[in-house]
């Protein structure tokens, strides 16, 4: 079986982005996000473990590619707290840097920044996920995540080095992140050119971690899903008209603060400033 595949996520019309190859380093992920969509498909998720072979792998496959974007990771974080000492993700970087591929990064860590050196060198961005700037609500929506404050200031040392960084607000949830301005603002006052965002999909495994670690939260938005939402891709969103308010909304903060703007997996493609994912921010793409 291949490591390299291509992005095509929940296989379905509702991704927008641009044609790209990807892999995890690792399977599994120890940030324990509630709203981890990755858990319902991935057995013993939460228990982070190297994936089999995979510099072996990596290098075999990647000889053969001829300079295609690879994205790293999207079912999984490729620093989870084992590779500050591990280095795999270093070391996949070092192989697709070789082989003059381009290279996304999809990150909540701030061990990102051990890997500047490379990213400087290669053609990459790196999309770090933010999802709230209160460090409580970051603790209980990603209890083993780096607290928000830091993985700003991850944003800002990329941006600082030239490395081209995106901020994804996502999951957006309503009743608890749904009016990030003062993230938005941060984001572009640190040298963020790109902010993607997408609402919560509801799986009944995250549901269930976020009623227990949100019970309130969940009480309020139980009948919006549950009854008023909608079925899409095997996934219950919330009803178009919220996302839409929700997504306008963030769509004007961006413009407000001259970032470009883009949603995921919502089927809002009108909405978009700008590929979707970033990638037009690497070097020679856009
Ligand atoms: S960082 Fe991503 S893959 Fe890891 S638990 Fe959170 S949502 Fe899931």
């Amino acid at each position: 079986m291949s490591l390299l595949v291509r992005f095509d996520p929940w296989h379905s019309s509702l991704c927008t982005c641009p044609p790209k190859l990807t892999f995890n380093p690792y399977t599994g992920c120890d940030h324990r996000c509630v709203y981890c969509y990755a858990s319902s498909y991935v057995p013993r998720f939460f228990e982070c473990r190297p994936k089999k072979d995979l510099l072996l792998r990596l290098r075999r496959e990647a000889i053969k590619l001829k300079g295609e974007l690879i994205s790293i990771s999207n079912s999984s974080d490729p620093y989870p707290t084992v590779e500050a000492e591990a280095g795999l993700t270093r070391r996949c970087l070092q192989i697709l840097a070789e082989c003059n591929c381009q290279i996304q990064i999809i990150t909540k860590s701030n061990i990102v920044l051990r890997d500047m050196d490379l990213l400087k060198r290669a053609s990459s961005m790196v999309a770090l996920t933010i999802t709230t700037d209160d460090a409580e609500t970051a603790k209980a929506l990603e209890p083993y995540a780096p607290p928000p404050e830091e993985r700003l200031k991850t944003a800002e040392r990329l941006a600082a080095e030239g490395i081209p960084v995106v901020i994804r607000i996502d999951p957006i949830i309503p009743y608890v992140n749904e009016n990030p301005e003062f993230l938005v603002r941060a984001a572009a006052e640190i040298g963020v050119r790109h902010i993607t965002a997408s609402t919560y999909k509801v799986k009944m495994d995250n549901w269930q971690r976020l009623s227990l670690a949100m019970p309130k939260i969940a009480e309020k938005l139980k009948p919006l899903y549950f009854e008023k939402g909608e079925k899409m891709a095997r996934y219950l969103y919330l009803p178009k008209g919220l996302r839409i308010r929700l997504l306008e909304n963030l769509a004007k903060l961006a413009k407000k603060y001259g970032l470009k703007f883009a949603t995921c997996r919502e089927g809002l493609k009108g909405l978009n400033t700008a590929t979707c994912d970033g990638s037009w921010l690497i070097k020679g793409r856009s």
